[in-house]
């Protein structure tokens, strides 16, 4: 058995773009957290070109949702490195329908955790669009922009390391967004009403200034942490 039990486990949950990863990545030093974010997951076995990955790629490119058998294979490995330092966990892209809602279930229960908060951040469609499509990162130093909402300041040059190449994500291209979005409402939007019935989940507006959804996430954790006698602050 783990020593599970007072190790915090705050699920993020909100459609792609709503900035879930952002505040996740901003949380996790603070508070000692381990950061697993799925899809980062899912894509590094894509670029390793693991059997999984292998599997994976023609969903993903599809912006479609990979198998659940798949994905509980990356989180069970994924949760098996948290270290004894760590406060506790931050799940950025999972659990994303309800048949993997009851495998996150059945993993946590079986490593002697439990779900203390669900995080929902909700947006805006129109805006939720935009943040997608026009967000690259710099190859260089990984540095995040959006060419219409935070460009770099000189275009065309990032303004942590001077790299002047970008990428966008294959699955940030306007198609393949439309179909993420569909997949969002369908499969993962059902999650709000499971979780606010299951009294975890606390509703956070995600179309205001990064600085003031970050005050509520911050809050939350605390809260969370407190509770659970984890991590320090
Ligand atoms: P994200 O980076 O969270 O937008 O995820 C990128 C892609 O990875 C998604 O469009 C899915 O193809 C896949 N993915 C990420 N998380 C999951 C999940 N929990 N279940 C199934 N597929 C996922």
């Amino acid at each position: 058995m783990s020593d599970g039990s007072n190790k915090v486990v705050v699920v993020f949950l909100g459609p792609p773009g709503c900035g879930k990863g952002t505040q996740a990545e901003r949380m996790r030093d603070e508070f000692n957290l381990y950061h697993i974010d799925t899809g980062n997951c899912i894509r590094h076995e894509i670029k390793s070109n693991s059997p999984l990955g292998q599997e994976a790629t023609q969903y993903t490119s599809q912006g479609k949702l990979v198998p659940i058998e798949l994905v509980l294979k990356v989180m069970a490995s994924a949760m098996s490195k948290i270290t004894a330092e760590q406060a506790g966990f931050l799940f950025d892209g999972f659990p994303r329908n309800v048949e993997q809602a009851q495998g996150f279930d059945a993993m946590l229960s079986g490593l002697d955790y439990s779900l203390d908060k669900v995080l929902y951040l909700s947006m805006d469609r129109q805006a939720l669009r935009d943040r997608l499509v026009y967000r690259v990162s710099c190859d260089g130093c990984g540095a995040k922009y959006n060419l219409k909402l935070n460009p770099p300041q000189h275009e065309g040059v990032c303004d942590r390391c001077s790299g002047t190449a970008f990428t966008q994500r294959d699955d940030d291209k306007a198609e393949t967004v439309d179909v993420r979005l569909q997949e969002y409402d369908k499969e993962t939007a059902p999650l709000v009403a499971l979780f606010e019935s299951r009294g975890v989940l606390v509703h956070i507006e995600a179309d205001r200034p990064i600085e003031v959804v970050e005050a509520d996430v911050r809050a939350e954790i605390k809260s969370a942490c407190h509770r659970k006698g984890a991590g320090v602050v």
